[in-house]
Formats: structure tokens, C-alpha cells, sequence
């Protein structure tokens, strides 16, 4: 029978990294069937013990080379920072005709830093899964992380297309929807969406922090919703998001040097009294909001939903 046949997408796959992504794709990719043996590999002993108790991967190995050897897709799940090097350790074992892939939260870098090493025969096809928590480690994964949440494939020129549309395949399987992007628009979108508001987030939380010593705990304990979303998000993991400002400065500063100048416009809106400009400019973000529940993409439920994931 034929990989084809039995819903398997892949034979073998090496996921190297085994945090919150790598995880959730390993139990989704179980759910389904749609890999063979799933190896894996995170760079500290303590993650790889805590894969094997967990039974996170059908095998756990103590080095990239070893998880990837013989591989038809090499996923690589670590910090974006860290794609390069990884991709280089890996290159000399890959099997002719793998496909590499990775599911950093940034393109253009991770693209500049992982192409070179790749050699000939092997295809690379960039992806970012836009689903998260703000949990991190190889137990914070759960199958259904994918499930309805857009996974954006970013090929370079001249990928062969029958190793996208197997990646794209691995993906639905997953619960993804899937879309084609190219890596500059990629991070410029992903700059508005995710990037700048989780520098927003981190900056509301510290301004609260520093005012917390003045008022003697009560913004924790009186925390009201809005603050409460900003401390979720804010709670992100540290390396990551150091490495997303790192490695999308451009797009970053582009959209924050807009955010400041909105934000003047509202500071003056309040500070004349303009309560028309505040009331129009509210009843347009609300817009959005309810365009992304219609969308499927989070719910109307007050906890936003959050209540039933890890
Ligand atoms: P995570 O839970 O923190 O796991 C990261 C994994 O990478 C760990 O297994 C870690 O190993 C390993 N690692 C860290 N630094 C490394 C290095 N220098 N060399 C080799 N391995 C290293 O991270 P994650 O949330 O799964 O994120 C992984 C990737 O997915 C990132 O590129 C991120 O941008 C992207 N992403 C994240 C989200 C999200 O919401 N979290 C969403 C979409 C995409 P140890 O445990 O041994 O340190």
C-alpha cells in the first residue's frame, strides 16, 4: 500500500525542537495517521527525558543528525535565532529528495539563514502555523492547536510544487487551513497581527509593573479583563519573541512608528475632549473584532475561549 492510501502523508518525519509547535504536530500528525515514525531531538537532555516519559515522538535521539537521518520532512521547530546552525549540524546526513520545512514566526530570516546550508536534491519549504499559547515546553502541545488556524507556506522560487502540495497535505491533515505567501508580505502582516501587539503587551505589563511598587499590589489584584489579556500574552516565551524583534526589525518599526502616531491622535482626542474622534475610531476597531469571530477565528464566549485550551 502506498503512503497515499492509508492517510499517511510522510513516511518519516524529524521534528528537531520539542517545545509547544513541535508537540502540537506530533500528537496532530498521530490523530491522523499522517506520518510513519516521527522522530525527534530538543537540545537540552531534560527535554529529551521529558519527551520519552511523555512519549512525545515514536523515538527521541540524543543528536539532530541521528533524528534526521533517512527523514522525508525535516521540520525545524526551534527559536528563529537558532534555524541557521541547526540547518547547518543537519545538512551533511539529509536524505536526497527530504523536504526541509520549519514553523518560525518570521520568513525572510529564517529563509536567508536556512537556504545556503541546504544542498542539492533536498527541497525547502518555509511555513508558519499561525496558532499558539503562551505556554512553551514539550508538554504544552495538544492535537487540536491547528485545528481551523491558517498555516502560511512560503516557498522560494523555484521549489518543486509537488513538495509544497505534500507539505500543504501534512498541514490540512493537521486541522490547518492553508495559503501560499510570499516572505516579505508574510512579516509585514505578521507585524501587524501578532508581532507589534506582543511588544505592546510586554510594554502595558511593565508600565503596570513599575506602577504596581507604587500602589502596593493592587493592579494584580484588582486586574480588570484588558489587563489581564495583556498579562496572557505578555507571559510569552522570552527567547522567542527576543529573537521575532531580532529578526523582523523592519516590519516591526514600520508598524509601530504608525501605532505611535495613532496613538498621539487618541492622547489628543482626549486631552481636547473629543469624544466624536474617540467614539468613531472605537466603533471601527470593534468592526474587526467582529469580523475575526465570523471568521471562525475566536469566539463571542467572555473568556474568548481560552477556557478550553492548555
Ligand atoms: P518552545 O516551546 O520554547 O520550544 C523550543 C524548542 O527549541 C525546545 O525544544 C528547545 O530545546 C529548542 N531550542 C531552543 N534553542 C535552541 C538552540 N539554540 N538549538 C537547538 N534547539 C534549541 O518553542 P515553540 O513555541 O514551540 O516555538 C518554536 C518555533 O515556532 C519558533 O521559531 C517560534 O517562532 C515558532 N512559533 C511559535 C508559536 C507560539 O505561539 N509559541 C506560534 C507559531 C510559530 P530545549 O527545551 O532543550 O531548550
Amino acid at each position: 500500500m502506498s503512503s497515499q492510501d492509508n492517510g499517511q502523508v510522510y513516511g518519516r518525519v524529524a521534528l528537531i525542537g520539542l517545545g509547544l509547535i513541535a508537540s502540537s504536530m506530533f500528537w496532530a500528525m498521530k490523530r491522523a495517521g499522517l506520518a510513519g515514525e516521527v522522530t525527534g531531538y530538543a537540545r537540552s537532555q531534560e527535554t529529551r527525558e521529558t519527551a520519552r516519559q511523555i512519549g512525545l515522538c515514536d523515538r527521541v535521539c540524543d543528536s539532530a543528525q541521528e533524528a534526521v537521518k533517512d527523514a522525508d520532512l525535516v521540520v525545524l521547530c526551534v527559536p528563529v535565532g537558532a534555524m541557521g546552525p541547526v540547518m547547518k549540524d543537519i545538512a551533511p546526513v539529509l536524505k536526497p529528495g527530504a523536504t526541509v520545512s520549519d514553523v518560525g514566526s518570521v520568513k525572510r530570516h529564517v529563509i536567508d539563514a536556512v537556504q545556503p546550508h541546504i544542498p542539492e536534491g533536498v527541497h525547502f519549504v518555509p511555513a508558519h502555523p499561525l496558532a499558539g499559547t503562551e505556554h512553551s515546553g514539550p508538554e504544552s502541545g495538544f492535537a487540536e492547536l491547528f485545528d481551523n488556524r491558517w498555516s502560511l507556506l512560503v516557498p522560494v522560487e523555484g521549489t518543486d510544487s509537488q513538495a509544497v502540495e505534500q507539505l500543504r497535505k501534512l498541514w490540512e491533515g493537521m486541522g490547518a487551513n492553508v495559503d501560499v505567501m510570499d516572505a516579505d508580505h508574510h512579516d509585514l502582516v505578521l507585524a501587524v497581527t501578532s508581532h507589534t501587539p506582543h511588544l505592546i503587551a510586554y510594554t502595558m505589563v511593565g508600565v503596570a509593573d513599575d506602577l504596581r511598587r507604587v500602589t502596593d499590589s493592587e493592579v494584580i489584584k484588582y486586574s480588570a479583563a484588558g489587563f489581564r489579556d495583556f498579562t496572557r500574552i505578555a507571559a510569552s516565551d522570552p527567547t522567542m519573541w527576543r529573537d521575532v524583534f531580532l529578526t523582523n526589525k523592519d516590519a516591526t518599526l514600520e508598524i509601530l512608528g504608525r501605532f505611535t502616531e495613532e496613538l498621539f491622535a487618541l492622547q489628543r482626542a482626549i486631552r481636547t475632549g473629543d469624544g466624536e474622534h474617540l467614539h468613531d475610531y472605537f466603533t471601527r476597531t470593534r468592526a474587526i473584532r467582529r469580523g475575526i469571530i465570523e471568521a471562525g477565528q475566536d469566539t463571542d464566549a467572555p473568556d474568548f475561549g481560552r477556557g478550553q485550551k492548555k
